[in-house]
């Protein structure tokens, strides 16, 4: 459920302090420490898994809180628009290994540089 070593559950357990945006039974969202943008929000399950390879059929409920919770950022938002980017595997850009999805809002990434 938790581990010992993962600097996210660490965070979850309020082992290491960082701003709390939003907390509920089974979701976390946390300041990202190095935004790269106006909003960076890192919204997490508690239940330490690694990333998106992770996730079975029993984890159904905590991917729609995972929705749940981005859609009421979201729909907070002035402009209602966000980006939502999860890295999963270290050569994908991942460098912390418990499943977070990046919520980014107030920056036009397509104007900065980033090409789909
Ligand atoms: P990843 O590279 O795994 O997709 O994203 C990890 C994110 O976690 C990075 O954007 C990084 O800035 C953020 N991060 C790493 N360590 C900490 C920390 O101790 N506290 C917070 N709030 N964010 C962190
Ligand atoms: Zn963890």
């Amino acid at each position: 459920m938790s581990d010992v070593s993962c600097i996210f559950c660490k965070i979850i357990r309020g082992e290491i302090k960082s701003p709390v945006i939003y907390e509920n039974e089974h979701i976390f969202v946390i300041q990202d420490i190095h935004p790269k943008a106006p909003i960076h929000y890192l919204i997490m399950p508690k239940k330490h898994l690694e990333n998106m390879l992770s996730i079975t059929p029993n984890d159904n409920n905590l991917c729609w809180e995972m929705f749940a919770v981005a859609q009421e950022l979201g729909s907070k938002l002035p402009s209602k628009a966000f980006n939502i980017i999860a890295n999963n595997g270290a050569s994908a850009g991942q460098s912390v290994f418990h499943l977070h999805w990046h919520f980014l809002a107030g920056k036009n990434l397509y104007e900065h540089g980033l090409h789909l």
